[in-house]
């Protein structure tokens, strides 16, 4: 065996259908009594419902969070945790209301409860991405990590089809990359495994019948292991690609995630023989890349940079952004191949394993 080493994340998770019923519990055992309670504007309703429902441990709503965590919007947030002297913040949503959330803890140290209602995992992930003049920088820190996670499976029922299957490949990508991470270990692949089996059974469930209870439970809790693959060990050509492709042509994240995942796995997938192996058999496929790709079919999944609005014209440059400051990958980063593959990908040609 491989010698490794692994770091455990702390957090509490509480999983299950009602759960949101037990966060004024949560907030008292944390010695918590002013909850600042954070949403994206879609979301208010529900968030005012959940405020109504805490009573004097609700200190006051913000409903302003938004994709990419803008400097400006926390700013805005952090003066009325102040104004209404929050001691916490609760971010019901997405990875745009946990965002937030961890953006406000970075600046003030505020305990973090999350109530996520997509499979983005960033809930249980040290790492933060922040926007200002249109350039985001990212960065790790467990001052962002939040403290308690409440799994409310009742909120995801509302999760459009194409966001749940762009949002729940968006979380196999974590998964995926996690098996082939430079600082891979057997307890992050054990749940890496898992949690690509759970997520690849439950997406098809939920396309068929998108309020089947125990599919969006399997969805959730494989979001949940995702996400701590995400949080744990270093990602690799997929995120990087992602990364800079989405910022470049301002594509929309889960669905860039969709499209490129089967060509990184087909690029790396001789490279990581085990990673492959273990992808194959959480999905029941012959190799990892053709389970993704019959994933991706039998979702309806968005299949192409072009059809995202990349114009055809920007391949070149997002190859040369792609192997600038490269990620440590599995198969050496070549242009040549990092451009065929980004070329692939955007004509949405049939991915193949790279010899
Ligand atoms: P999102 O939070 O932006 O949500 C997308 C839209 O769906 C929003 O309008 C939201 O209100 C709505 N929505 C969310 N849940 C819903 C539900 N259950 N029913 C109906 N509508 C719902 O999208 P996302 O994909 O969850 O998050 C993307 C953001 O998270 C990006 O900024 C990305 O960079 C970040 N992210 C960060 C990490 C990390 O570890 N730091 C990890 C993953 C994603």
């Amino acid at each position: 065996m491989q010698p490794f080493v692994y770091t455990a994340l702390p957090s509490r998770v509480i999983f299950g259908s009602g759960t949101v019923s037990r966060l004024s519990d949560e907030l008292e055992r944390a010695g918590c009594r002013r909850a600042l309670l954070l949403s994206t504007p879609e979301q208010a309703d529900s968030l005012h419902r959940i405020a109504a429902s805490l009573g004097p441990l609700a200190a006051g709503t913000f409903t302003e969070a938004a994709m990419h965590t803008p400097i400006d919007v926390t700013e805005r947030a952090v003066q009325k945790a102040q104004e209404c002297g929050a001691d916490c913040t609760v971010a019901f949503g997405g990875g745009s209301s946990t965002g937030l959330g961890k953006a406000i803890a970075l600046r003030t140290d505020l305990t973090q409860f999350a109530i996520p209602t997509t499979y983005a995992g960033s809930e249980v992930t040290p790492i933060i991405g922040e926007t200002s003049g249109g350039v985001k920088t990212t960065q790790r820190t467990l001052k962002v990590l939040p403290e308690v996670v409440i799994y409310d499976v009742d909120f995801t029922m509302s999760l459009p089809q194409r966001l749940s299957v762009t949002s729940g490949t968006n979380a196999i990508a974590h998964a995926v990359e996690a098996l082939y991470a430079q600082d891979r270990n057997p307890v992050i692949s054990m749940m890496a495994e898992q949690a690509i089996a759970a997520m690849g059974r439950a997406l098809p469930q939920i396309v068929a019948n998108p309020k089947d209870p125990e599919a969006r439970a399997q969805a959730l809790y494989g979001a949940w292991l995702c996400g701590v693959c995400l949080g744990s060990v270093g990602m690799a050509l997929h995120h990087k690609l992602c990364h800079v492709i989405g910022g470049a042509f301002d594509l929309p994240h889960a669905d860039t995630h969709t499209v490129i995942l089967p060509y990184a796995m087909a690029y790396n997938a001789k490279a990581a023989p085990d990673a492959d192996a273990a992808v194959a058999r959480a999905l029941g496929a012959a190799d990892g890349t053709s389970g993704l790709v019959d994933l991706a079919t039998r979702l309806g999944s968005p299949r192409s940079l072009k059809s995202l609005g990349m114009p055809e014209s920007g391949i070149d440059r997002a190859t040369e952004l792609a192997v600038q400051n490269p990620y440590w990958n599995p198969r050496p980063i070549e242009k040549v191949a990092v451009r065929a593959l980004i070329a692939a990908a955007w004509a949405g040609d049939t991915p193949k394993p790279l010899d």
